[in-house]
């Protein structure tokens, strides 16, 4: 094979670009992440997330997040299944911007 395998964790379709658009639109532009109060974050959403880790790329595992709940969520994230199931149960131990009051 010709092309480079990137070693990425998650592997991105060709069409990415397309479906993270339509996902953004799907969302309102509006990060999806719900804190451990049940508030919405909200706060402008500029990357989409696998729900689950790994290759399924269907609408329903995919979410808008913003920058911040992304790199929150991706730096919690181990290579192993039971560290992402961790992540989903795990309360955010660092406040975020929209929390603030
Ligand atoms: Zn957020």
């Amino acid at each position: 094979m010709a092309w480079t395998n990137s070693d990425r964790a998650q592997r991105l379709p060709k069409n990415w670009p397309t479906i993270r658009r339509r996902i953004l639109r799907r969302d309102g532009h509006a990060c999806m992440a719900v804190f451990s109060d049940g508030r919405r974050c909200g706060m402008p959403a500029t990357d989409v997330d696998h729900i689950e880790r790994g290759d399924d790329h269907s609408d329903a595992n995919l979410r808008a997040l913003c920058g911040w709940c992304h790199q929150k969520k991706s730096s919690s994230e181990g290579g192993t299944a039971a560290a992402s199931r961790a992540v989903r149960q795990a309360r955010p131990t660092a406040q975020h911007p929209a929390l603030e009051d």
